[in-house]
């Protein structure tokens, strides 16, 4: 019943991509047994052509509003039928372990919506890496997506790792048992885009390791 009237407010953002999974692998797994995890496309899907930061950070402006207009509608159903929920929160809290208590991005994998690319982002067929991503803990049973276990990135592809200015990617292909260390060097990437926050008032969006890549263009 819920999943049904979850699938319908989808039916309303057609260029969303969303799943469920079941979540016995969690810290959250004896509160929720789901979550429902979806992708929403940047505001512009930019490539290396016409990348500017500050378009880029538009772009996840843009995507994160609808995410909250989901989000109220997601949060109006599940109360309505008396649904336990939790939206677990984006960014890590902590600046020194970078690790958020519910990784979006391993629910995304295991919810069917794509892969882990050689930039350690979510890779969808339709988007490449140009999606936000957001998760709801759902204490209820849904059919669940299809799990990603490898990389569909080809073997031959380092786009993402030549344009990082900071060498912070090591050009190793995901599969379900790979760490974040073995395919990012995340603290340097933070520490760098962290040097703008001065500049900025926030990190700098970095998404050249996203719009250098082939996958969705
Ligand atoms: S976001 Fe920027 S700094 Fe970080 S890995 Fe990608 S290209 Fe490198
Ligand atoms: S640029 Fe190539 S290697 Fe990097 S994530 Fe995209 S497809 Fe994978």
């Amino acid at each position: 019943m819920v999943e049904e009237i979850i699938q319908q407010l989808f039916s309303k953002y057609p260029s969303s991509i969303y799943g469920f999974t079941s979540i016995s692998y969690s810290l959250y797994a004896s509160q929720y047994k789901s979550a429902l995890v979806f992708a929403v496309p940047y505001g512009e899907q930019l490539t290396i052509k016409n990348y500017t930061e500050e378009r880029f950070e538009r772009g996840i402006q843009d995507a994160k509003k609808i995410i909250e207009e989901i989000l109220v509608q997601i949060e109006e159903i599940l109360n309505e039928h008396k649904v336990k929920y939790y939206i677990p929160p984006v960014a890590q809290s902590n600046e020194e372990e970078l690790v958020a208590p519910f990784s979006f991005k391993y629910a995304a994998v295991n919810a069917g919506l794509g892969w882990i690319g050689k930039n350690d982002v979510v890779i969808t067929e339709k988007y490449g890496p140009r999606v936000r991503l957001s998760a709801i803990l759902i204490d209820s049973q849904f059919g669940y997506g299809q799990r990603i276990i490898k990389s569909n990135c080809p073997d031959s592809c380092i786009k993402c790792v030549q344009i990082c200015p900071y060498n912070a990617l090591h050009d190793v292909k995901w599969n379900i048992d790979a760490l974040r260390n073995d395919i990012i060097d995340y603290q340097l990437c933070n520490q760098k885009r962290s040097l703008y926050i001065k500049k900025h008032g926030r990190k700098n969006a970095c998404g050249l390791c996203m719009v250098a890549c082939p996958i969705g263009t």
